[in-house]
């Protein structure tokens, strides 16, 4: 079932197809830092559709991502914030600098069966906050961890492939912050691995640009249907919205995988209208994880309605539902 869905990520793992960034890397693009913002979007657009060369490239895709980014920086739309900031200079909601901090670098043995063993990174800072975050309190201190630059990623991530591991898994906090630091590390990494981009899926259409012919698998969180509990529970404007278009995007360029986490008293008007929508669009597509393990953490405590497990009757309202409209459930 999971090789008749993901199959570009399974056939990577398995060699028997080449990593997205890899294919990045071979398609000619030519470009020059004079260039405005603009014409180098427009000339990104365009080598979008480019095939890889069989040659060796000039400037690749790739760079022309890493040009961008690099420009991102300085005035950061990286996700649907959008604080417009220089981050070389201050900071802005989700506190990362131009580089990222990571606490925490191993390999997992506990994600979904067919990601594991994942070679899983945690960056530093997050783009939303979550009052019942688990990885709290380091996700959220953009100072938690030590600074790693991109030769010390790529070579981590080299490690981990010849070690066993059968993905690099970006996660946090939340990876998007970080989406330049990663583009440069995979300049650098010349092993075939997929690439998991694991995320709240707050991430902004540029960054979502970026990361088009960059990521294999898209492993996406799907948590609220309410704009009000998006801003309740995690401080989020607009995140029902923003995660649709994102979830319908990573669908057409990649592998994808998403987690619904039932929140306690978040069955009617989050989990079950997630689970309808995902029926309506990904279906087929997409494998789901219909998740029964949240706990109260972090904040949690303090508000009554999610400070406690989920009920089996919660679960299985959901799950059976799922199961109920075909979705292809792990
Ligand atoms: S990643 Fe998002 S929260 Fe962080 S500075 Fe950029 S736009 Fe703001």
């Amino acid at each position: 079932m999971i090789r008749e869905v993901h199959s570009h990520y399974t056939k990577i793992v398995n060699n028997e197809e080449t990593a997205k960034f890899l294919q990045s890397k071979k398609v000619s693009v030519n470009f020059n830092k004079r260039m405005s913002d603009d014409e180098l979007w427009r000339i990104h657009k365009q080598s979008l559709k480019k095939a890889p060369s069989k040659k060796s490239v000039k400037k690749s895709l790739l760079d022309l991502k890493i040009e961008l980014g690099e420009r991102m920086l300085k005035k950061c739309e990286l996700c649907e914030r959008k604080c417009m900031i220089n981050r070389h200079k201050t900071k802005g909601f989700c506190g990362v600098g131009p580089n990222p901090r990571v606490f925490g670098a191993h390999t997992h043995w506990g994600e979904e069966s067919f990601i594991t063993p994942s070679a899983t990174i945690f960056f530093a800072g997050c783009t939303m906050k979550c009052l019942y975050c688990q990885n709290a309190p380091e996700s959220i201190t953009y100072k938690a961890g030590e600074p790693w630059n991109p030769l010390m990623m790529a070579e981590w991530m080299k490690d981990m492939r010849l070690g066993g591991c059968r993905n690099i898994n970006l996660v946090g906090g939340d990876p998007t912050p970080n989406v330049p630091a990663i583009l440069k590390a995979l300049k650098l990494l010349d092993v075939n691995i997929p690439i998991i981009f694991n995320s709240n899926a707050y991430c902004s259409s540029k960054c979502m640009e970026l990361l088009s012919k960059v990521i294999d698998l898209y492993l996406f969180d799907f948590r609220y249907f309410s704009d009000a509990c998006g801003m309740k529970l995690s401080d989020t404007r607009n995140y029902p919205e923003i995660a649709a278009r994102n979830h319908k995007l990573a669908v057409k360029r990649g592998d994808l995988l998403v987690r619904v986490l039932i929140i306690p008293n978040h069955v009617e008007c989050d989990a079950v209208p997630i689970i309808k929508w995902l029926a309506e669009n990904v279906k087929g597509k997409a494998v789901i994880n219909v998740m029964s393990q949240y706990r109260p953490c972090f904040k949690a405590y303090n508000y009554p309605e999610i400070n406690r497990c989920l009920t089996s009757d919660e679960f299985k309202k959901v799950y059976n539902l799922a199961k109920k409209l075909g979705l292809k459930l792990i």
